[in-house]
């Protein structure tokens, strides 16, 4: 069976970045299941895997514009020390919750200086060229249901909010 929009897909995989550092990978863990054409992963994976079948294995490289975008340098902003909650250990890594006008966002640490941290509301994968290998394990059709939701239902599939 294709990968095809309205099908669940199975599969294994690594994702790398441009120096070839795991970043991800399914392979210590359940395999990621998926419903295709819902924009479940990035557009740039999804749109190759389309038209695929079970047994492939491939190596997909996408560019920024096709997986989490380009780094807003906006997206990047200096905050006081006493802005902070008490208590707060600020250092790079930590990630912080602020709200602004389109409401709360998550931001990580990225720099401290003196009394000021620099702040950073980027994917973490902003900006980066990532490379997956992918083992397709399985395709079936998905049920009405889980068109109906848009997500995978089942063994495999994360559920329990309905
Ligand atoms: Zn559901």
């Amino acid at each position: 069976m294709k990968i095809d929009k309205g099908r669940v897909v199975c599969m294994h995989y690594t994702l790398r970045d441009e120096s070839g550092t795991t970043i991800e990978s399914s392979g210590e863990r359940e395999p990621l299941t998926y419903l295709h054409g819902y924009g479940h992963l990035i557009p740039g994976l999804e749109r190759s895997l389309h038209g695929s079948q079970a047994g492939l294995r491939t190596t997909v490289t996408v560019l920024p514009e096709d997986a989490y975008g380009e780094k807003d340098p906006q997206a990047v902003i200096r905050a006081a020390r006493e802005d902070f909650p008490e208590g707060l250990t600020l250092e790079p890594g930590v990630e912080v919750q602020a709200d602004t006008p389109d409401g709360p966002l998550t931001f990580m640490v990225v720099a401290v200086e003196g009394d000021e941290a620099v702040l950073d509301a980027n994917h973490p994968l902003a900006g980066k060229t990532l490379t997956f290998d992918v083992e397709v394990i399985d395709v079936r059709d998905a049920t009405p249901d889980e068109i109906a939701h848009g997500h995978v239902h089942g063994a495999g599939g994360a559920h329990g909010h309905h």
